[in-house]
């Protein structure tokens, strides 16, 4: 895949790099490794002062950076903003918070026969963080920032579709007072990571993107025994009950679909349906799904821009029309529009089956999949019947389904009664194919430091 801007509105192909040469590749993991030797010096305070103004000029820049994430993946400007925003909160938790979360923690030193024992978190190294487009700035950010507070350096191998904003970061974290190595962007294909990650100064990595990147880099990562964080892809289920707010659950499962133009890992992508309230949940949602507007990702008034790129649009509708073909009901949208860009409507499909592709695959834009099912444990069945578990939603005024909905859906978050959302607080990430390890909160932090025992006698 080249490295290049192309404005997904549009398909207008804007700017074009050459990627990084592997001595250019070279020099930026040597330059990665003696930042790493000079931040891990710094203390925390002075880290979280870079950070802070990391997030100052996030919130000073936001408009600047917002054109152009929408300019390169075609998100609206609107969203665009708030995850600016978002990023600047981030980066402001973990400045707040570091000194907190690496603490050393205090042992029961007379079990193990010690004066003192206790836990210190340490720095590993380099981390590479190869990243996806579909939040270009949050995806880095929630990753960076834990990382820079907890000594690490940054080696970020972004997606190729979005090396404006790549570059921006770098930038960001350079201007914000980090040293110099603390944080490089590798303008490099997907070809390119192989080595980086042989490279004995790359001490561990992260990804959020597909299952495929998953799988190549956990293997490349396990010859050379590293460790990685991965997050993956999601068929988030968002289960509707009898006693569930209809009107509140209609209006949120539209956004949890739709928001990022369908292109979230934890949107929610199955809507699985008590027989009871079908019908009527049915209708509003359709309504609601049907009433977005989708348009020029500027323009104020857009819910809903152009996918990211035309492989991305195309598997959608592709995923669509393999339902429709094999005998599934379009209660909305599924028409691919004939018009410049890359664009896909917001569509709800029910009568979907085992054998069709929706059932099990992720599907990466504004397409719903309608169940209807008669009981909970038919819910929690079809909720659990993918091979992934990263978010699930659960609509329901029954205390005693609350409960049993949080202990049965096998998923790295459960959200009841609102969707799916990350926050610096509370820990992110999934399980089966969804992936493993954890982002946001101590934990986030924690997984790429050394976790070090110390025994004293
Ligand atoms: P990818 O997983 O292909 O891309 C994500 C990142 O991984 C990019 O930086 C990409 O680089 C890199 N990458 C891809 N393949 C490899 C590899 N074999 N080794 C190392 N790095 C690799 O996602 P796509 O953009 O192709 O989207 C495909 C699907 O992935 C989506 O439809 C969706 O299902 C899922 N996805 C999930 C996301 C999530 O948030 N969990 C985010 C994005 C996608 P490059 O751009 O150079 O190819």
């Amino acid at each position: 895949m080249s490295i290049a801007t192309t404005n997904p509105a549009t398909g207008e192909v804007l700017k074009t790099y050459d990627a990084m040469s592997p001595d250019q590749v070279d020099a930026a993991i040597a330059g990665a490794d003696r930042g790493f030797a000079e931040l891990r010096g710094t203390s925390i305070a002075q880290r979280g002062r870079w950070l802070t103004a990391a997030a100052d000029l996030l919130d000073a820049e936001r408009a600047d950076i917002a054109r152009t994430m929408t300019t390169e993946m075609g998100k609206t400007y609107a969203s665009a903003q708030a995850e600016a925003a978002k990023c600047a909160t981030a980066c402001r938790f973990y400045a707040e918070r570091a000194e907190r979360f690496l603490a050393d923690e205090p042992a029961d030193a007379a079990a193990v026969k010690a004066t003192r024992a206790f836990v210190r978190y340490q720095p590993i190294g380099p981390v590479l963080a190869v990243m996806p487009w579909n939040f270009p700035l949050w995806q880095v950010v929630r990753f960076a920032a834990p990382a820079l507070m907890a000594g690490n350096t940054g080696l970020l191998k972004h997606a190729s579709n979005v090396p404006q904003t790549a570059l921006w970061l770098e930038e960001l974290f350079r201007r914000a007072g980090f040293p110099e190595g603390a944080f490089t962007t590798l303008l490099v294909g997907s070809d390119a990571v192989e080595r980086i990650l042989g490279d004995p100064r790359v001490r561990a990595a992260t990804l959020t993107g597909s299952e495929a990147a998953g799988r190549s880099i956990a293997s490349v990562a396990g010859r050379n025994l590293k460790k990685t964080v991965l997050e993956l892809g999601g068929s988030d289920p968002f289960v509707v009950m009898p006693s569930a707010d209809l009107d509140r659950a209609a209006e949120v499962a539209t956004t949890a679909r739709c928001q990022n133009n369908g292109q979230s890992c934890i949107a929610a992508k199955r809507f699985i349906v008590h027989t009871d309230v079908f019908d009527a949940f049915a209708e509003r949602f359709v309504a609601h799904m049907s009433a977005l507007t989708v348009g020029d990702p500027m323009d104020a008034g857009t819910d809903v821009g152009p996918l990211a790129s035309e492989r991305g649009r195309d598997e959608v509708a592709a995923q669509v029309r393999d339902a429709v073909d094999r005998g599934a009901r379009l209660l909305c949208g599924g028409e691919v529009p004939d018009r410049a860009g890359w664009w896909y409507p917001p569509t709800v499909v029910t009568d979907l089956t085992p054998q069709m592709r929706m059932w099990g695959e992720e599907v990466f834009g504004p397409a719903a999949g309608l169940y209807r099912v008669a009981s909970y444990d038919e819910a929690v069945e079809v909720a659990n019947g993918t091979s992934f578990g990263l978010g699930a939603n659960a609509w329901t005024r029954d205390p005693a389904e609350q409960e049993r909905f949080a202990t049965d859906l096998d998923a790295g978050n459960v959200f009841v009664n609102g969707m799916t959302t990350s926050y610096p607080e509370l820990p992110f990430g999934g399980v089966r194919n969804s992936g493993y390890g954890r982002e946001l909160s101590a934990l986030g932090m924690r997984e790429f430091c050394n976790v070090k025992t110390v025994w004293v006698g």
